[in-house]
């Protein structure tokens, strides 16, 4: 990165010489393309030498970056990520879902501290800023003060979620006791206490868990006060067919849970509906009229849940996005790596529904979409984030792509989902500030950070109780 700045102070930044995919309404690529930040906004956006002869004069805290060769895209926002969760990569790898459940997962997850929490989400975000992230989606932690801590410290951008259930069968002694009210009083203390913080990159959502480990009044009042803070609800939706035929055998209804949360008017706009696996056209029909977003995550799908029907949550006009899930569902937490197999499994799924595989099925820009505007639209957030536009904030992912895995570029925009790698992410801005610069995390020390997660993962397992069984004859 080749920087010149005629003060110490960073009030207004140029970029320019890059290749800028805005995003924006109109699509608009600037092959060679600036952009002014001033502050923790984007102040103008366009062609570089009109941006340089414009601006480069002007401003007296000035800082002028030449990114020629690079490529510079919004932020990407992974929807679904349980940052709680990354201190327990591959403690559950192929092994069944009751298994991955009972005996690997809630095990470790009860036995965290805030602590522990903090440590996991740090870990967690220097993965999500080395893949290109500015914002990402909780699905619900136990410890959210701890993961506030984390993101405020990284300098990322969040919407916060505890993990929220109140009732279920075999649930760790600690959550059983929960109530109802516990749930909804303890979301509002967090919403107080941490909503807009962090210079206002930190929101809290509310959280369901799944609706096997929901009453029908904790969905009730959480939609309500949600909708009075004006927030969001980050709920795992139709993940495995158990679940649908469980709701049909609890809740006597047709088809599963999204039918269900229909018959309840539980079906909101603020709705982020994680996975959403298995639904039928009546049940997309109602998540597409009530504006429900989508969070599709083909790795862990693909693990553990089966084919989404995307293409046809797209067609029928539902916001879909990208997420990783979290590090026991997929051990890799890259966006990138997502945008990849998003774009796959779904051409291979046509196989299903045409006979045939269809190479044309969500095409690179429709998934770089996907992992972008369509995550601000389901953070509830794409007034700021989501797009290189004026007004908004600066929230960008710098791409070096001459190495041996983009070389050559013909088609920038296909490159990006096709070729990419998480390693041709080189810097990451967020809210006008770096957060990762030549591929070094600005604000922790990464060292520092692995040698504490590898320390503290292995007292939670043994806390746990969990033992991994040797694979292969180990000598
Ligand atoms: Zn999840």
């Amino acid at each position: 990165m080749e920087t010149k700045s005629s003060s110490s102070s960073n009030s207004v930044t140029i970029i320019h010489n890059a290749m800028i995919v805005t995003m924006d309404p109109e699509s608009r690529v600037f092959k060679n393309g600036g952009i002014v930040i001033e502050q923790d906004k984007i102040k103008a956006i366009g062609q570089s030498s009109d941006i340089l002869s414009q601006f480069s004069s002007v401003a007296h805290h000035l800082q002028i970056i030449d990114l020629h060769s690079h490529i510079l895209l919004p932020g990407f926002i992974n929807t679904h990520v349980h940052t709680s969760q990354q201190l327990a990569r591959g403690i559950a790898d192929d092994v069944d879902l009751m298994t991955w459940l009972h005996h690997r997962i809630w095990p470790y997850e009860s036995n965290m501290t805030e602590d522990d929490s903090y440590l996991s989400t740090l870990l967690c975000g220097i993965e999500l800023i080395h893949s290109g992230v500015t914002c990402f989606a909780e699905a619900g932690g136990q410890y959210v003060s701890g993961m506030a801590r984390a993101v405020e410290k990284l300098g990322l951008r969040a919407c916060l979620t505890e993990s929220i259930m109140d009732t279920g069968e075999g649930l760790p002694t600690s959550w059983a006791m929960r109530t109802t009210d516990d749930c909804i009083q303890s979301q509002m203390e967090l919403y107080e206490k941490h909503h807009n913080t962090a210079d206002g990159r930190i929101r809290v959502w509310f959280g369901i868990r799944q609706i096997m480990n929901s009453t029908d009044r904790l969905l009730l009042e959480t939609r309500n006060t949600a909708q009075e803070l004006k927030t969001g609800i980050h709920m795992h939706v139709a993940e495995i067919p158990y679940e649908n035929q469980f709701v049909k055998g609890n809740r006597k209804v047709e088809h599963g849970t999204v039918t269900h949360l229909e018959k309840i008017n539980f079906l909101q706009n603020n709705l982020l509906s994680a996975h959403t696996v298995w639904v039928d056209d009546t049940e997309i029909g109602f998540l597409s009229r009530a504006g429900v977003k989508v969070s599709h995550c083909p790795a862990a799908a693909m693990r553990m849940l089966g084919f989404a029907p995307i293409r046809e949550m797209l067609d029928s006009g539902i916001c879909v996005s990208l997420g990783t899930d979290g590090a026991p569902s997929n051990n890799r937490m890259s966006i990138v790596d997502e945008m990849y197999l998003a774009s796959l499994i779904n051409k291979g799924r046509e196989v299903y529904a045409k006979g045939t595989t269809d190479p044309t099925a969500l095409p690179a820009e429709t998934i770089l979409r996907m992992g972008t505007i369509n995550g601000a639209k389901t953070v509830l957030w794409d007034n700021e984030i989501g797009s290189l536009e004026i007004g908004k904030k600066a929230d960008i992912t710098v791409v070096h792509p001459n190495s041996w895995s983009m070389v050559p570029v013909h088609d920038c925009i296909s490159s990006l989902v096709y070729s990419m790698r998480t390693e041709n992410v080189v810097s990451v801005m967020c809210n006008g500030k770096w957060i990762m610069k030549d591929k070094k995390i600005v604000n922790v020390d990464e060292g520092e950070v692995l040698l504490a997660a590898k320390e503290a993962s292995s007292k939670i397992l043994k806390r746990a109780g969990i033992s991994i069984p040797n694979r292969m004859n180990v000598l």
